[in-house]
C-alpha cells in the first residue's frame, strides 16, 4: 500500500534489521526499543488493524503465532516476553499496518495500561 512504512519495509525500499522473514511476514528490531528485546511482527500484506482481521486474512494472523516461538527462541527470550497490538487511535497504534510487538529481555512492567 502507498505511503504505508511498513509495506515499504516489506519490498525493502525502506531499511530493516530483519529477525525473521518468510513468504507471509516478516519480523525486524523496532526503531525505537522500549525493552532490552523490541521486535515487530508484521504480515506482508497490508492489512490496517485487529479491526480488519477476519476470515480472509486470518491464516496470517496464525501463521505469525505459530512462528513467534521459533522467532523469541532466536531471540533468546526462554524466560519469557510480551506481545502487544495496539489498535486504533485509543490503542495508540501510529502505524497502520497491523504488527505485534515482541517485548523482552528483562522481567517486564506488570501494568499494562
Ligand atoms: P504502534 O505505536 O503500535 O503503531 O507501533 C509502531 C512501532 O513502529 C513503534 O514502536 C515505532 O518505533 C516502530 N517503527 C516506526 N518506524 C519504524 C521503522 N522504520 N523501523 C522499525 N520500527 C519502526
Amino acid at each position: 500500500m502507498a505511503d504505508c512504512i511498513f509495506c515499504k519495509i516489506v519490498d525493502g525500499s525502506i531499511p530493516s534489521k530483519k529477525v525473521y522473514e518468510d513468504d507471509k511476514i516478516l519480523a525486524f528490531y523496532d526503531l525505537e526499543p522500549q525493552a532490552p528485546v523490541h521486535v515487530l511482527v508484521i504480515p506482508k500484506q497490508h492489512i490496517c488493524c485487529a479491526n480488519a482481521v477476519d476470515e480472509s486474512n486470518a491464516d496470517v494472523i496464525a501463521h505469525i503465532f505459530t512462528k513467534i516461538p521459533e522467532i523469541t527462541k532466536t531471540l533468546g527470550l526462554d524466560n519469557g516476553y510480551r506481545i502487544v497490538n495496539n489498535c486504533g487511535d485509543d490503542g495508540c497504534q501510529s502505524v497502520k499496518h497491523m504488527h505485534f510487538h515482541i517485548l523482552g529481555g528483562k522481567k517486564l512492567n506488570g501494568q499494562m495500561a
